[in-house]
């Protein structure tokens, strides 16, 4: 462009007419201009501003359904497909060892329990604690975990509280080994007696299900909050559950408190005397 022509267009006036022999020269140079001034758009852009519908954009020409351009194929993946496309659940096998423990014979359940290292209590239990009785026992006691005499000793309620366990039970003409069976939700004493975890139950409750399977006790007496709770499968508190008879897979399940807590709690016998009471009328209801 000359020196004159871009003074006339700054101010305004250019290009009012050209010489028709220059119109073609300065249409390409302003094309060539335009162009490399023009910024790259990036192609999503350019799809989505083509995509959109342009307000003043002269009507569609309709066109012969032989000329129109076949349609996008979409494709639906079958069922197939998809699995193979969508990321694999992986089926643990969660329930293997609670079904493996659940063939075993009483036996080979003693020796599983000796052996477990299912939950974190192995380490620090000096034995594991199986329980201690008539294998046919009719009545089955079901307490906590082991404390510290019980893991010396590799017995469950050894100690003031099995003392005080022991004379409950003479108190209903009962006695440790004969009809009944004494053991315990954990198998393994938690660390400075601290109560058990969620986990820790969960992993050690599949053996003293196979136990309460195989001993096929007439009555199970649940000794405390986290025998109940785990039995029941409930988190009420052993005040709201005393004094009724509850069922664990058809066994009848009577509660009460744990001697350790009645040792604590003196004026609480009275009630665990009902709970005893209670116990006897539901094993001689059995036969
Ligand atoms: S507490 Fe039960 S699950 Fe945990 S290691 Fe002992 S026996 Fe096994």
């Amino acid at each position: 462009m000359s020196r004159t022509a871009r003074v006339l267009e700054v101010l305004g006036l250019a290009p009012l007419w050209v010489r028709r022999e220059r119109l073609a020269e300065l249409q390409a140079a302003q094309l060539q201009a335009e162009a490399a001034n023009e910024p790259a758009q990036p192609e999503a852009r350019v799809e989505r501003e083509s995509a959109a519908p342009v307000a003043d954009a002269p009507a569609p020409v309709e066109r012969p359904a032989s000329q129109r351009p076949a349609p996008p194929t979409v494709v639906v993946p079958s069922p197939a497909s998809r699995a193979a496309q969508e990321p694999q659940q992986i089926v643990q096998p969660a329930d293997a060892r609670s079904a493996r423990i659940a063939g075993l014979d009483w036996d080979a359940l003693q020796a599983e329990v000796a052996e477990c290292t299912a939950c974190n209590l192995c380490h620090s239990r000096t034995q594991t604690v199986f329980g201690v009785g008539n294998p046919q026992a009719e009545i089955l006691i079901v307490g906590e975990a082991p404390g510290a005499e019980e893991d010396k000793r590799g017995e469950p309620f050894v100690g003031a509280a099995g003392k005080l366990l022991d004379n409950m039970l003479t108190a209903i003409s009962e006695k440790r080994g004969e009809r009944v069976f004494i053991a315990n939700v954990l198998k393994c004493r938690p660390p400075g007696n601290r109560n058990p975890t969620v986990e820790e139950v969960a992993k050690c409750a599949p053996l003293l299900q196979r136990q309460i399977e195989l001993i096929k006790p007439k009555v199970i007496f649940a000794s405390g909050r986290f025998a109940i709770q785990t039995l029941l499968e409930t988190d009420a508190p052993v005040g709201a559950l005393r004094g009724k008879v509850h069922q664990y897979k058809s066994i009848p399940v009577v509660v009460s408190y744990h001697p350790a807590y009645l040792l604590r709690n003196l004026p609480d016998k009275a009630k665990a005397w009902r709970d005893l009471l209670l116990l006897k009328a539901t094993f001689k209801q059995q036969g």
